[in-house]
């Protein structure tokens, strides 16, 4: 069944979809150098997943000490496990210091030093001299600095008079020869439908999180931008990297922020050992991610995880003083005691190891360009189409990111569209027309769900599609589990053919909402498992229990996957290992030690 929906119209030379960090800054450097610019999003701009971050935004300003953007490049690249493009790591670090100081001028209220200098707080994998011993390198706002940035930006980004186009959901990416003329998207308050022209479409959609059962991101996190891209015949880049956070909260999977170990919290087990001394001997609790990870996983599995089920472990904070914890963690102190009835002045939070980043997503280069494999050549740029944030993968954090390198990420790449756009676009070309049957593809695929009658329920084929990815592509994967998780999959995308949806009307129709996002889903969860059943050795987030070493020589490549039907395509890229300029000249891959 298909019904004919009359198409509201509009042109923009640049439209951005997501109003995170990444589409906030984006959408004002575009506003700013005089390009007409919507922002188009699916929820209010300030409810972002961005607002829930907590520890802060890394950059190398030295307040607490010397720094050096090198040193903050040497520790992503080494974070990154040689996966990083060192180009764009190199990008990263060297605008940071830049895009946090502007950040502060538009009215980031950080935490401040005794002298009034912005504060920075100790963070997983941040060093000093190319790893000689920690340094404070992450500015904070106290415990809420995604929240002051999100604001901070929306209220300028208002101010240059950007459009917003809020409570709109994107469909699918308008293609035409493989460049990208704009969106479609259905306003979800009045159901009507919106076809937005643009000459860059900056996609900022986000990561995937909610793929998984247990994950630290908001309910939104479906990766839409990321399922356009599959479905506009575009690949998706190494997808078998998630990032599991050490700390997510027992049972309820919020976060506790990085920052509590970087204020001095740290971890036991059922016998009250600090056992990170005994795998990370000199980082101890604030090695990088994916080696605490291991760490609690492997302690929990060997029998002295904490709890009745000794199934999770402690982080301990009460012995830091309680007027430090309510200056500097007063957010994570109440989400101990609402999520998990604890007093962090007196005991030991319960914890356990949660989805949390995609290192994974749209491939692009350092100007935030989509690129795809093409004959030849590997980074052919994708015509019209921007990503950027989470849904973007430029590639700095490679196979796991640092903490407090996401924040720094979504402004530095932010900026870098802006920047491209003003230079690309111009603003008194015309906005190119879009062919109809752009529109029919993403009608249909609408109407398929709006009108789907089947006998199952969306909710239960989610719950099957978050528990495989949570039980067969998790901290520690092996070739029999993930393929017994292929197989899982396949059901699930075989079970899709049956799927019901109830409500059949275009005003606030959740139902429907949440299929096309299930939707979405599934095809990113499939690139993830395949991805990771294809990758035959350990790096970064990825471990094998079969391939337990990084292997350079075969494997020192990203991975691109395209999707079809159930089907995913897989072929490579290599990882860009030169620098962009003379300043620093690129890492050479070292062994992993901690
Ligand atoms: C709990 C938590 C704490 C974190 N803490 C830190 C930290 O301290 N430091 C750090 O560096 N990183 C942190 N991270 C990671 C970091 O916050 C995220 O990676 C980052 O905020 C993602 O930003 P984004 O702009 O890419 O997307 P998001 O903030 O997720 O925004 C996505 C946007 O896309 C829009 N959108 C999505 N789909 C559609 C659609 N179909 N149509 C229209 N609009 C759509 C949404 O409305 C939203 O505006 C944390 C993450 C979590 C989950």
């Amino acid at each position: 069944m298909s019904t004919s929906y009359e198409i509201i119209d509009h042109a923009y030379d640049v439209v951005v979809v997501g109003a995170g960090g990444a589409g906030l800054r984006a959408t004002l450097g575009a506003a700013q150098a005089g390009l007409k610019t919507a922002c188009v999003t699916k929820v209010f701009p300030t409810r972002s997943h961005t607002v829930a971050a907590q520890g802060g935004i890394s950059a190398s300003l030295g307040n607490m000490g010397e720094d050096d953007w090198r040193w903050h490049m040497y520790d992503t690249v080494k974070g990154s496990d040689w996966l990083g493009d060192q180009d764009s790591i190199e990008y990263l670090c060297k605008h940071a210091p830049a895009a946090v100081y502007e950040l502060e001028h538009w009215g980031v209220p950080f935490s401040r030093t005794e002298e009034g200098k912005i504060y920075q707080r100790a963070f997983g994998g941040m060093t000093k001299n190319f790893g000689e011993g920690p340094v404070q390198r992450t500015c904070a706002a106290a415990d809420r600095t995604g929240h002051a940035i999100l604001h901070t930006l929306y209220g300028q980004s208002v101010k240059q008079k950007a459009e917003f186009f809020i409570e709109y959901f994107a469909l699918d990416l308008i293609m035409d020869n493989g460049e990208c003329k704009g969106i479609l998207a259905w306003k979800l308050d009045d159901g009507t439908i919106h076809r937005f022209r643009a000459k860059q479409t900056i996609l900022a959609t986000g990561g995937y999180g909610r793929a998984f059962f247990s994950c630290t991101s908001a309910h939104t996190c479906t990766g839409d931008g990321n399922a356009m891209v599959l479905r506009a015949g575009l690949p998706l880049q190494d997808m078998e990297f998630v990032q599991f956070h050490p700390t997510g909260i027992y049972g309820a999977g919020c976060l506790i922020t990085e920052g509590a170990r970087g204020e001095g919290g740290y971890l036991t087990n059922s016998e009250g050992e600090r056992f990170m001394e005994r795998y990370a001997p000199s980082a101890k609790d604030l090695a990088s991610r994916d080696v605490v990870s291991r760490a609690m996983t492997i302690e929990i599995r060997e029998g002295r995880g904490v709890g009745s089920g000794k199934d999770h472990i402690h982080l301990n904070l009460n012995h830091i003083p309680a007027d430090t914890l309510a200056e500097r963690l007063p957010g994570i102190s109440e989400t101990a005691r609402v999520f998990s009835g604890v007093d962090v002045t007196k005991e030991p939070i319960p914890v356990l190891p949660t989805v949390h980043y995609n290192m994974g997503g749209i491939p692009t280069n350092y100007h935030g360009e989509v690129i795809t494999k093409k004959g030849g050549d590997s980074d052919a740029i994708v015509p019209g189409l921007m990503a950027i944030g989470e849904a973007g993968c430029v590639s700095v954090h490679g196979a796991n990111r640092l903490g407090s390198n996401s924040l720094i990420d979504l402004v530095v790449f932010g900026r870098a569209a802006g920047l491209r756009c003003a230079e690309i676009v111009d603003p008194n070309s015309p906005v190119p027309e879009t062919p109809k049957a752009a529109d029919d593809f993403a009608l249909q695929r609408l109407d398929k769900f709006r009108h789907a009658s089947g006998g199952t329920p969306t909710a239960q084929l989610r719950l099957a599609m978050q528990k495989a990815m949570q039980e067969n592509c998790a901290v520690f994967r092996s070739g029999d589990v993930l393929s017994e998780g292929q197989q899982k999959m396949g059901r699930i995308h075989t079970g899709m053919t049956d799927i019901s949806v109830t409500d059949r009307s275009m005003i606030w129709n959740t139902d429907l909402v949440e299929t096309l996002e299930f939707d979405n889903l599934v095809g990113q969860a499939y690139v993830t498992m395949d991805s990771a059943a294809n990758r035959q050795e350990s790096r970064g987030a990825h471990s094998r229990e079969d391939y337990p070493d990084r292997d350079d020589t075969e494997w020192m490549k990203h991975t691109i996957a395209w999707y079809e039907d159930g089907k995913s395509i897989i072929d490579y890229r290599p990882v860009h290992t030169w620098t962009m300029s003379n300043d620093i000249s690129y890492i050479e891959p070292k062994a992993r030690v901690y």
